[in-house]
């Protein structure tokens, strides 16, 4: 869809997630690009159109994940026959830390937000994800370093910016990460990025990571039937996350395709290389089941359809999970019946031990800061 090229002098003075050198020691730039996702799958996965919405979107999302690496392949081959080292970047899932700390506020390896803004593929809406005039956020990202010395492309200008500042992406977040009026700032070579502070990026771990599913509003849900309370500040999201960790419901409506088989990365060689090499990756996609990503996904680059997508959000209802065990979606017109629904809150002792450990881990002062990665 596009392409761009960034450079150690355009991404100079950013964030430790853009150093190349990080990536591949002899980086000179990188090429990065985007592909689209299919956004008529989209919408019937927002409005819940029906039990198998989620796994249409799923196949769709991680089949474009594959596409990328497959297309960096392509080119890093290519490079490496004119004589340049070169190296793909995977898209998602590839942080720095593994630790108990890294796992709950992962910083990527390399950044490929950062590095397609700097050169263009996209610009930076109000909730930070890269979109395209148009077209908005949904799409993914790919990309690689090379040593090869290439020309870089230029940002996006101001006024061929997508984002209208609607600030939709604030309210389709359940648990609300985006500031809907504070911004942050970041400067990459000569130029300088905003986009919404994030109220806590915990609030993401939490609910896309599926251990919660219920909006603020309590009028719909994401895909997951997980349900904490909304947490007003720091220490009640701390608490939250430790309370729900290893908590993950049974994610699958009943009768639910089972979405991406994730054994097929393997099939392509270079990728199973890759996940040999990069075991916490491919654990990571593995255990990943999708339950959100609305922020990405509501947003068209066109302020009536994105509202159209809002609207199918807000009317699709909740995932809930029955006393019985079984979990079905609940449509707005049947939502009396959830004040009965929760999880089952039945803790092991390790679970127990988890908690404490991320809670002490989370509220070390180090931590609490969110780094510009
Ligand atoms: S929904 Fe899209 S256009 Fe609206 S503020 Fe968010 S990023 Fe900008
Ligand atoms: S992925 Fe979901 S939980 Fe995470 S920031 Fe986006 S809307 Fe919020």
């Amino acid at each position: 869809m596009k392409v761009g090229v960034a450079t150690l002098e355009t991404l100079h003075g950013g964030p430790p997630s853009v150093d190349l050198t990080y990536h591949l020691p002899t980086a000179k730039s990188a090429i990065v690009f985007s592909l689209p996702l299919d956004r008529e799958i989209i919408r019937r996965y927002l409005g819940k159109e029906s039990i198998h919405a989620r796994a249409e979107h799923e196949v769709d999302n991680f089949e474009t994940t594959i596409r990328c690496f497959q297309l960096a392949t392509k080119i890093r081959k290519h490079l490496k026959n004119k004589g340049f080292e070169a190296r793909e970047i995977f898209t998602n899932f590839n942080y720095r830390d593994f630790d108990i700390k890294g796992i709950f506020i992962p910083y990527p390896d390399i950044s490929l937000k950062y590095l397609a803004a700097s050169s263009g593929v996209g610009s930076f809406g109000w909730s930070g994800v890269l979109g395209i005039k148009d077209f908005g956020t949904a799409f993914m990202l790919g990309g690689l370093t090379t040593s090869a010395p290439l020309e870089p492309t230029k940002p996006i200008p101001p006024e061929e910016n997508f984002c209208d500042k609607c600030k939709i992406c604030v309210n389709v977040c359940a648990f609300r990460m985006f500031d809907d009026k504070e911004e942050f700032q970041v400067n990459l070579g000569e130029e300088t990025f905003n986009y919404s502070k994030r109220n806590d990026v915990l609030r993401c771990e939490i609910v896309c990571g599926g251990y919660s599913g219920l909006d603020k509003t309590k009028k719909w849900s994401t895909w997951s039937p997980a349900r904490y309370e909304f947490p007003k500040n720091k220490e009640e999201t701390i608490n939250t996350l430790a309370k729900a960790f290893r908590f993950k419901p049974n994610f699958l409506v009943e009768g639910e395709d089972g979405g991406f088989k994730k054994k097929n990365y393997l099939k392509d060689p270079d990728i199973a290389q890759f996940m040999k090499e990069n075991p916490n990756v491919w654990r990571l996609i593995k255990s990943l089941k999708i339950s959100c990503g609305n922020c990405q996904l509501v947003c068209r680059g066109n302020h009536e359809e994105t509202l159209q997508n809002f609207n199918l959000l807000k009317n699709s209802g909740v995932i809930i999970r029955q006393r019985n065990g079984r979990t079905k979606i609940l449509h707005p017109d049947e939502m009396d019946e959830a004040d009965e629904l929760h999880i089952p809150q039945k803790k092991t002792l390790k679970e127990w031990i988890a908690g404490i450990l991320i809670k002490r881990a989370l509220t070390q002062e180090k931590t609490i800061k969110f780094s510009k990665f």
